[in-house]
């Protein structure tokens, strides 16, 4: 079966492209997860190929997880589990209701939602894991957002990939920017740097929700959950750049600039990105080299997928009958 195979061999190297729009006065690359040959790719999907080992290693019959079933973590969860041929059961907040693409992908692959206020989650998760036992079963849980060592150690990886690119093509990237959301993306790549020995290079991680103490402190713990006894020789504060600056109100929220920065990449470049991570992320790292003054470096942008959200995103902005005339075109 393709999916099995593909998962079973790893992923190939994601592409690094230069990109042509003018985006500012820097030299601008984007790599190019979102053409992950998996469920529509994305950063979860680079973190399923990790899980999909320790899956296959546990004898799992079920695997579980937890999130928004909008989320693109659960549709590449949901995705995975049905290609293993196992159930999947996703516990999910009951305050999240809106139905979008992933939400239909997430039913079609047959994985059960069950949700729970919020504050219930731990509980509800705990109680299902029990069940499952109790009938014989053997699940696996996956935290939310694929975090935990194997979702680090995907982009520990991706870092390779980046270190790699630039000793083939005689380039240095001098900052990577990215979405942040559960820490484990930024984590693997500032491990990454850690265990490289790059002293200079930055990674700049721009939040779509959390602020900025408790993302940091996220990611921070992750580190140190990887490196392990390394941790304290390796890791300096300096190392984790987290910035709440580009949130905009939190998850979810973007603006006119955003959607702007959008249209401008698709009609650019031939890049779809969403509302939610990347074209929100892509749009704060526009904004953040420009308030810090940072010219003539190279940067990296890493696409971190989402592209179903990109519809959702098309979608929202249908013009409404009469929008036109009160934008003054009709
Ligand atoms: C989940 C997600 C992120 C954030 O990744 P984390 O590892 O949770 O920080 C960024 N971009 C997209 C498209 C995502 O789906």
């Amino acid at each position: 079966m393709r999916q099995i195979a593909l998962l079973e061999k790893g992923f190939d190297k994601t592409p690094v492209e230069p990109l042509s729009g003018n985006y500012g006065d820097n030299r601008f690359f984007m790599k190019r997860d979102d053409m992950i040959p998996f469920s529509f790719g994305g950063n979860k999907a680079r973190k399923a190929a990790e899980f999909y080992k320790e899956i296959k290693k546990s004898k799992a019959d079920v695997v579980m997880t937890y999130g928004s079933n909008s989320s693109n973590h659960c549709r590449i969860t949901a995705n995975m589990a049905a290609a293993m041929g196992l159930s999947c059961h996703i516990i999910s907040p009951e305050e999240n209701r809106e139905i979008l693409y992933n939400t239909r992908l997430v039913e079609q692959f047959g994985a059960v939602i069950e949700t729970c206020p919020v504050t219930q989650v731990a509980g509800t998760i705990k109680k299902r894991k029990a069940a499952y036992f109790a009938e014989g079963k053997t699940p696996y849980f996956i935290t939310g957002g694929g975090h935990g060592n194997p979702g680090t150690e995907s982009y520990v990886k991706a870092y390779r990939e980046i270190a790699e690119y630039e000793k083939e093509n005689q380039i240095y990237f001098d900052y990577i920017f990215h979405a942040s959301g559960t820490g484990a993306t930024q984590a693997g790549l500032v491990c990454g740097k850690l265990l490289f020995g790059d002293q200079k290079r930055k990674i700049v991680g721009i939040s779509i929700a959390r602020e900025e103490a408790r993302g940091r402190q996220v990611v921070k713990e992750s580190i140190g959950e990887y490196l392990g006894r390394d941790f304290e020789r390796l890791y300096r504060e300096e190392d984790l750049i987290f910035t709440d600056t580009f949130r905009l109100g939190g998850y979810g929220q973007y603006n006119e600039d955003v959607a702007k920065t959008i249209k401008k990449v698709m009609m650019q470049e031939g890049i779809p990105m969403d509302s939610t991570y990347v074209g929100k992320a892509f749009w704060g790292m526009c904004r953040y080299l420009q308030e810090n003054d940072i010219k003539d470096k190279n940067i990296l942008f890493i696409h971190t997928g989402g592209t179903p959200l990109f519809f959702d995103f098309m979608d929202r902005q249908k013009l409404q009958p009469g929008d036109a005339k009160k934008q003054g075109k009709g």
